[in-house]
């Protein structure tokens, strides 16, 4: 498959810092965040006129599921939208609080982990065709998935309990407990494998992946993305791969990620070794020789040319390279500049609220926002397009449907019901229409049901 879906679902932490007697809890947070968002579509589970889901699971973490993309660029540019759609969210719960006469600011993190030692995640959607052998799919992409953090990881402090601080690349690899499973707590997998593929289920699957850490930084995401869609493409296309089975997956991944240099050897279920800077780069050889002889997607160059910058970055410990686009890398930056000036050691709560700093999505007081406003951190897409991916859907998906759909009957204050794959208008005696094909974007049986708005 040469064109592919994308999907993006994002938790997101919140937080009060209280400049008073008065806190709340992250429930009653999340109760004013979504009040909102409750008012509109009378439910705290909602599809919005851009084709996403927002809603609030268990563990009060709002998430925001981008509406399904068929291009890389178009889905960061959805991602961002979606941090915009919370800041409004914060901005309606700031009054509240203002209103309440409670003193203190609200912040909504993307990031991964909480401070009580709670993980929640960052999801990615892959389409794939029905046909293939999903065990050869889990196979190649595990250990892919497991040394990628390397790259884009989001970076973490970890300070053992007896005080000892260190940096590690990822912040979900410590919360991953299986390969591939269809649970996606209790044990908490690197591939979920629950089959919803919301579309045609003899066409199509849906890859649902779990492990990756949220990201910032544009490149970041790129990179997550653009890979995962070059190593499935190798498979769709049947390249010959070598085995690169991990002897102990589980240990593999934290160990990798608790080794900031990349270079710890780690072992093969062949009895040999190799580190995970070796590993991607055997994964990166297959795909620049791959694009070579294939049709080349938009977002190809740019992933190739940023994977094998990375790696470099890494063999030669020249960070610099990569410091205004990967995740783990900027950040690490920020804080060893913040370290030159202060003195301040990696355990310095200063530095936890540095690290903590990156993830907030306010677009004036987050630090990532800063970073990019100073030129610190490169970005992919222009603020108009996250502007308009706000309201607009995809224009090539099945989101558009869904998308104009849900704006028109909330415009015509009509009740609907909508789901990934489905649009009904609830008080005519209609049948609901099915969109089993993600694909496609006009429909004359939407064109119809829209008419009766
Ligand atoms: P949950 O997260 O509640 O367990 P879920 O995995 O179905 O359920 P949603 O939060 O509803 O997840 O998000 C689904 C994601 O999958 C969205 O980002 C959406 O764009 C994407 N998506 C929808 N259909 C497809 C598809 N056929 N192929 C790939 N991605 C898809
Ligand atoms: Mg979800
Ligand atoms: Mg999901």
């Amino acid at each position: 498959m040469s064109k592919r879906i994308f999907g993006l679902e994002t938790e997101f932490g919140i937080t009060f810092a209280p400049q008073g007697e008065r806190t709340y809890t992250p429930d009653e947070l999340a109760r004013m965040l979504f009040r909102k968002v409750v008012a509109w579509g009378r439910s705290s589970n909602v599809f919005l006129g851009n084709g996403s889901r927002l809603y609030l699971d268990v563990g009060s973490h709002p998430e925001y599921a981008t509406a399904e993309c068929d291009g890389v660029e178009q889905l960061i540019a959805h991602d961002r939208a979606g941090e915009r759609v919370l800041e409004s969210l914060v901005a309606d719960a700031q009054e509240q609080i203002a209103a309440a006469g409670v003193l203190g600011r609200v912040h909504v993190l993307k990031n991964n982990t909480d401070s009580a030692g709670n993980s929640y995640g960052c999801h990615e959607n892959y389409l794939l065709r029905r046909q293939g052998d999903f065990t050869r799919v889990s196979e190649i992409l595990v250990p892919h998935l497991i040394t990628r953090q390397i790259l884009i990881g989001a970076g973490k402090i970890v300070v053992t309990p007896r005080g000892a601080a260190s940096y590690a690349f990822s912040q979900r690899a410590d919360h991953i407990w299986e390969t591939v499973s269809s649970s996606t707590t209790r044990s908490r997998p690197i591939i979920n494998t629950r089959d919803e593929p919301h579309a045609d289920a003899e066409r199509y699957r849906r890859l649902h992946v779990i492990v990756g850490d949220s990201s910032m930084a544009e490149p970041t995401t790129l990179l997550k993305v653009g890979a995962a869609d070059l190593v499935l493409r190798m498979i769709e296309a049947g390249v010959p791969m070598r085995d690169y089975a991990l002897a102990n997956p589980m240990r593999a991944i934290r160990e990798i990620s608790h080794d900031i240099s990349g270079k710890a050897p780690i072992e093969l279920s062949s009895g040999r070794t190799m580190t995970a800077i070796d590993l991607q780069r055997e994964y990166l050889g297959r795909a620049k020789a791959f694009i070579e002889l294939n049709e080349k997607q938009p977002h190809d160059d740019a992933t190739i040319e940023l994977w094998e910058r990375g790696l470099d970055a890494l063999e030669t410990g020249d960070l610099s390279r990569v410091e205004s686009e990967l995740d783990w890398a900027i950040k690490l930056s920020v804080i060893r500049r913040y370290q030159e000036r202060t003195g301040a050691d990696l355990a310095d709560p200063r530095i936890a609220r540095l690290d903590l700093a990156y993830h907030d999505i306010d677009s004036e007081r987050g630090l990532y926002s800063k970073l990019v406003k100073s030129g610190l951190v490169r970005t992919m897409v222009s603020p108009e397009e996250i502007t308009a991916a706000i309201d607009t859907p995809p224009q090539t998906t099945r989101a558009r449907l869904r998308g104009d759909f849900v704006a028109a009957a909330s415009r015509a204050r009509r009740d609907y019901t909508v789901d990934w794959m489905h649009l009904k208008i609830n008080d005519l005696s209609q049948r609901t229409v099915r969109c089993s094909d993600p694909f496609k974007s006009v429909d004359e049986r939407v064109d119809k049901l829209m008419e009766q708005l």
